[in-house]
This record gives structure tokens, C-alpha cells and sequence, in this order.
């Protein structure tokens, strides 16, 4: 075997071991990105989260709805006190902006509901009225808007 001959079964030697060590690295860039769960029942969140909430904790918590982000609030709280931080982010239920709660206008409706529950968020009062309007559902306020107590003053 002539030294040219053993650099080239080198050098093949060499690219099949990169090749393995490489693999999992390219497997991982071909895979399709991890989707985004909720963090109440785990539901993957096709389009984005309903709900996102923040807290002390470093990352957010995403939910698929209003109902199961209250859920999760209640078992995260402490009966009657607000959690230091937390903050409510929704999407309006018309453009897909993400708008704080205390902004938020709240419509229960049973049409075309978000998985989960019937209760959606708008920015503006007459998006708000205008679902009513269009698809029968009662405008939550007062006491019955979700998440009291949820954020700190
Ligand atoms: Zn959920």
C-alpha cells in the first residue's frame, strides 16, 4: 500500500467519523421546531397562545384558553392575595395583538370558541359588542371578568 493510499483510507476514515459525530446535530436542524404547550393541560398551541402569563419565574406561562389559564391562577395563588408580579397578557380576539388585562374587554359566546371554553378578549369595546352582536354571547364585567385578584397592583 503506497503512503498516498493510506492518507486517502485516512482521510475517508476521518469524514465518516464527523459524519457520526455530526448526525445528531443535523437531525435536530432538520426536525420541526418544538411547538409551544399549554402549561394547564398541555394542549400543543396551534397559532400561539390564548394567554400568557408572567410571573417572578424567569419564562412566561402560555395557555390555550382563558378558562384554563384561570385554572392554573387558582392553583398557583394563594386564596385572596395577589402574586407578586404576575402579570395577564391576552390575545384580542380580532387582530391577534397581545394586549395586558386590565385593557381587556371580555365576551363569552358559545361560537366558534377557542378550545376549551367560550370566553375571548378584545381590546376595543366595540369589537367587543360586535361579536355579541354577530354571534349571541354576554360581555363579562364586573365580577365576572376573569382573573381577579390575578395581578399585582
Ligand atoms: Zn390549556
Amino acid at each position: 500500500m503506497t503512503g498516498g493510499r493510506r492518507l486517502v483510507q485516512r482521510a475517508w476514515v476521518v469524514a465518516a467519523f464527523l459524519a457520526v459525530a455530526f448526525l445528531p446535530v443535523v437531525a435536530s436542524a432538520l426536525r420541526p421546531p418544538t411547538r409551544e404547550r399549554c402549561a394547564g393541560d398541555g394542549v400543543v398551541l396551534v397559532g400561539g397562545p390564548t394567554v400568557r402569563i408572567t410571573d417572578a419565574t424567569p419564562s412566561s406561562h402560555a395557555f390555550c384558553s382563558v378558562r384554563c389559564a384561570e385554572r392554573w391562577v387558582a392553583a398557583h395563588s394563594v386564596a385572596g392575595q395577589r402574586a407578586p408580579g404576575r402579570h395577564v397578557l391576552l390575545k384580542d380576539d380580532r387582530t391577534g395583538a397581545e394586549i395586558g388585562l386590565a385593557d381587556a374587554w371580555f365576551v363569552w359566546s358559545r361560537v366558534g370558541s377557542p378550545p376549551g371554553d367560550g370566553v375571548r378578549a378584545f381590546l376595543r369595546r366595540e369589537d367587543a359588542d360586535a361579536h355579541v352582536a354577530t354571534f349571541g354571547g354576554t360581555l363579562l364585567e364586573g365580577a365576572r371578568r376573569p382573573f381577579p385578584l390575578t395581578e399585582s397592583p
